[in-house]
C-alpha cells in the first residue's frame, strides 16, 4: 500500500492569528512534508485564561489570514461547539474522519510542548498522532528541560535526527523538532498593542487587522 501524506493538525487560541502561527504552519507543511495543516481554532480552552474574543470572530480572523493558502485547511469544529476544547477528543475526530493509517501531525510551538503534561488525557495524544514541535525564538524543546513525565516519552518517542520520514511510516507516535524562522511575536503582545491604540502592523495579516478594527477587538473597553 502506498505511504499517505502526513497531516498536519494545528489547534490554538488564536486570539488573534498572527505570523507566528503562519509561519509554524507553512514551514511544518514544508520541513515535514505535510499534504496540508488543518487549523482548528479552539473553542473555550479550559487549560489556560479564556481567550479575549469570542470563538465565532478568532474562527472568522483564521479563515482571512489562511485565505489562498492552499495547504491551508480551517475546521471550525471546536470554536462552532461552544465548548471546552480538548485535544484527544478533537484528534478522536479526526482519526474517525481519516481512518486508522492517515499519519497525523499534532504541530506545537516549544512553550506549548514544554506544558503538554498539563493536558487533559495528555498520553492518549501518541497513540492518536505525532507531535511535531517548533523550536519557538528563543526556546527549544531540550530533553532537559521538560517536566519528568513529558521527558520519559520525549526520549522514547524521538526520532532521530528528527528525520520527517518517520511520519509517513506509522500513523502516530512518534516526536520530532522541526527549526522555524525565530520570531518572537505573540498573541499576548499583539493584544497589547492593540488596547493601547498601537499599531500592530505587519504583525498580522492586512485583512485580519481590517478585521479587527471593523469589529472593534481589542480594544481596552471591550473586556473586563
Ligand atoms: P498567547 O500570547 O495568548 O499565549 P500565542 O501567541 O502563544 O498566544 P496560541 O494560540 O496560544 O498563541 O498558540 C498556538 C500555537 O502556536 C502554540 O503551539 C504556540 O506554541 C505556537 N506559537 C504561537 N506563537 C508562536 C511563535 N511566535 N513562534 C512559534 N510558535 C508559536
Amino acid at each position: 500500500m502506498p505511504e499517505l501524506s502526513p497531516l498536519g493538525v494545528f489547534g490554538g487560541t488564536f486570539d488573534p492569528v498572527h505570523v507566528g502561527h503562519l509561519r509554524l504552519a507553512e514551514e511544518a507543511a514544508d520541513a515535514l512534508g505535510l499534504a496540508c495543516v488543518r487549523w482548528i481554532p479552539a473553542g473555550q480552552p479550559r487549560h489556560r485564561e479564556a481567550p479575549r474574543v469570542d470563538a465565532a470572530h478568532r474562527l472568522r480572523l483564521v479563515e482571512l489570514a489562511i485565505a489562498g493558502n492552499p495547504r491551508f485547511v480551517l475546521d471550525p469544529a471546536e470554536a462552532e461547539s461552544g465548548e471546552a476544547s480538548y485535544t484527544v477528543p478533537t484528534l478522536e475526530r479526526l482519526r474517525g474522519e481519516l481512518g486508522p493509517a492517515q499519519p497525523l501531525v499534532l504541530l506545537l510551538g516549544a512553550d506549548a510542548y514544554a506544558g503538554l503534561a498539563g493536558w487533559h488525557r495528555w498520553r492518549e495524544i501518541f497513540a492518536l498522532a505525532h507531535v511535531a514541535v517548533a523550536h519557538r525564538a528563543g526556546l527549544a524543546a531540550h530533553a532537559s528541560t521538560l517536566p519528568a513525565a513529558l521527558r520519559d516519552e520525549h526520549l522514547a518517542r524521538s526520532v532521530p535526527g528528527d528525520d520527517p520520514a518517520a511520519l509517513a511510516a506509522a500513523p502516530a507516535g512518534r516526536v520530532l523538532g522541526f527549526a522555524m524562522t525565530p520570531l518572537a511575536v505573540s498573541a499576548t503582545q499583539v493584544r497589547e498593542l492593540l488596547a493601547q491604540g498601537r499599531s500592530a502592523r505587519y504583525l498580522l495579516p492586512q485583512p485580519v487587522i481590517d478585521y479587527i478594527e471593523l469589529h472593534h477587538l481589542y480594544r481596552r473597553h471591550d473586556g473586563p
